[in-house]
């Protein structure tokens, strides 16, 4: 099969399929404290609809699917969608996106279907912050879920992401260090976007991979840089001189990384998004609900792509926000 790949030469390897719009958190940077209008079931893909594109899409040549939302704890039976996305032939990869709070209850059954990485989103080690970013006091329960992934050593690696924002990330910078050299985690900051919908962000607010990294470089010295896995990673990576994991910097802001952008997003009613910045989408679930034969959904697919936005333009002029929030994109 011909490669999938847009007009500008970008080959397109990796899919974010968003499983749910709800969510159990209310982080500032996401969701308004009152949360969303949420979808109807019947506006929701269900796993038959998912497995069927994401097969498809992988005999075009995705090679990663990362499941996220919302929050995708919350979509009842996780772990059957992650099991029959794990037996499609050619997927190289398959990982989650989570908040953590109920992996407690749900690791054993995600490793036991064959998940073999994951992320969980953390912003703060100190309670009244984590209560003040998630709008929940809820950082107990997401650390027990993060104790409780380490029984199940096929999820690997473990990664924990946070969003950098300036004046509540500094004093957490160091302690997050820390976590990294002490265990196996690879501790990464992401720099605030505008896909908030509260539509608070302002680029003052942005606090830079490149400010965190001289924060951790002034009190351990110089980090040594892993080179990349793949061209298109999204993070740089470094490990300290004495430590057990790792951190790492995804600075979409401050050091955009467009021109190597192998994503594509099908966002949980089924519109397929060529960039987190998209203002238009591909009614995927119509074509999916129309009858039509894998031949006719891969060209749509192709041609979706083939007009994958070049860049997302922030700090530019003709910067527009995307037309959802990153709760209703899945991140
Ligand atoms: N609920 C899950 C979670 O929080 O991990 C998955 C969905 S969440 C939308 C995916 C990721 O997007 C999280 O790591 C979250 O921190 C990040 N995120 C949300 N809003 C963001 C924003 N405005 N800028 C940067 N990252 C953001
Ligand atoms: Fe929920 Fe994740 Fe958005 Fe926080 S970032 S509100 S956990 S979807």
């Amino acid at each position: 099969m011909e490669p999938l790949v847009d007009s500008y030469g970008r080959h397109i390897k990796s899919l974010r399929i968003s499983v749910t719009d709800k969510c159990n958190f209310r982080c500032t940077y996401c969701m308004p404290a009152e949360g969303l209008p949420w979808l109807k079931k019947d506006q929701i893909l269900s796993y038959e609809e998912i497995v069927r594109f994401t097969r498809v899409a992988v005999n075009m040549g995705i090679e990663q699917i990362r499941l996220t939302g919302g929050e995708p704890l919350v979509r009842r039976d996780l772990p059957d969608l992650v099991r029959q996305l794990g037996e499609i032939p050619g997927l190289r990869s398959l990982s989650l996106t989570t908040n953590g709070i109920l992996l407690k209850q749900q690791a054993g059954a995600l490793a036991a279907a064959g998940l073999t990485r994951i992320n969980v989103s953390l912003d703060s080690l100190i309670p009244e912050k984590f209560a003040e970013m998630t709008r929940r006091d809820q950082l107990a329960a997401v650390l027990e879920g993060l104790a409780e992934l380490e029984r199940y050593p096929s999820i690997h690696p473990i990664k924990i992401n946070a969003v950098a924002m300036r004046g509540f990330t500094e004093e957490e910078v160091l302690p997050f260090a820390e976590l990294a050299r002490q265990k196996a985690y690879s501790v990464r900051w992401i720099e605030f976007m505008p896909l908030d919908a509260d539509q608070i962000w302002r680029k003052e607010d942005i606090l830079s991979g490149a400010e965190i990294k001289a924060i951790i470089e002034e009190a351990y010295g110089p980090l040594q840089q892993i080179p990349l896995d793949h061209p298109a990673e999204t993070a740089r990576r470094y490990t300290f001189s004495d430590g057990i994991g790792e951190v790492g910097f995804i600075n979409p802001v401050s050091e955009p990384f467009c021109s190597s952008c192998d994503r594509i997003r099908l966002t949980a009613d089924g519109q397929l998004r060529t960039c987190l910045f998209a203002t238009e989408e591909t009614d995927i679930r119509s074509v999916l609900r129309s009858g039509v034969d894998d031949e006719a959904l891969t060209q749509t697919i192709r041609q979706a792509v083939w007009h994958k936005e070049l860049k997302h333009y922030i700090g530019d002029k003709s910067f527009k926000r995307a037309n959802r929030s990153m709760s209703m994109i899945g991140g």
